[in-house]
């Protein structure tokens, strides 16, 4: 029996007509395939994610790092008072990356220091992304049995227990709820508008208080009419 093998390369190219080639993930198989070895496994998919996010998102973040260190105001070069580790978490992986410190720009005394990219990281670094599809699958389902299905799926990192589950969900909920008359858009005075019907094919209630917890799931049917 013969051995197959698949080499899966990143190739990065980041100025034009330079290249270059990072190889991502090997893939083996018998050449007698059956369904268990039919194209890739779980596992092969999420680590192929997760190396693809790590080198795009690392190599981001070095562009990114470069282009801050010139004062937008006055294109002066800025001191840097090197680098602090943080980690950028989405659904497809955690990456760990440094970030650049940069001293503030002497044309700036005085003045708010503008927002930059590394304030992404002093938040968490959590991608809208993850927090989407937590909050989302957390408005469904206990915050375990969420934990447990997405990175049973997805190689997400930081994100297999249900306490996390259970913060991503309500820094979600608190960003909704902060949302100011200003995020919506005007409403239309004295415009009559059609009825609106509302469906519920279901929801999860939780109570207020953590223990013991007691939540229930209701299924409920609108019949408009
Ligand atoms: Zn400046």
């Amino acid at each position: 029996m013969a051995k197959l093998i698949w080499r899966v390369k990143l190739v990065a190219e980041l100025e034009p007509g330079i290249a270059s080639e990072t190889e991502l993930a090997r893939v083996e198989r018998d050449d007698f395939a059956v369904e268990e070895t039919l194209g890739l496994t779980l596992d092969e998919g999420k680590r192929l994610m997760a190396a693809a996010q790590a080198g795009i998102v690392r190599a981001e973040v070095a562009i990114m790092g470069e282009r801050f260190r010139w004062c937008e105001h006055c294109n002066a070069k800025l001191l840097s008072k090197g680098y602090y580790p943080a980690s950028f978490r989405s659904v497809f992986g955690s990456v760990d990356v440094r970030i650049r410190r940069l001293r503030a720009c002497h044309c700036r005394a005085g003045r708010p220091e503008p927002k930059s990219f590394a304030a992404m990281f002093a938040a968490g670094g959590v991608a809208p992304e993850l927090a989407y599809v937590t909050a989302k699958f957390a408005a469904l389902a206990p915050f375990a049995p969420v934990a447990a299905m997405i990175s049973e799926l997805l190689p997400v990192g930081g994100a297999a227990n249900a306490g996390t589950v259970r913060n991503r969900t309500m820094r979600v909920g608190l960003k909704l709820a902060n949302l100011t008359a200003e995020d919506l858009p005007a409403p239309e005075r004295n415009v009559v508008t059609p009825a609106v019907i509302v469906g519920l094919d279901g929801g999860y209630v939780r109570s207020r208080h953590r223990r013991p917890e007691r939540n229930f799931n209701p299924h409920l049917t609108l019949q408009p009419r």
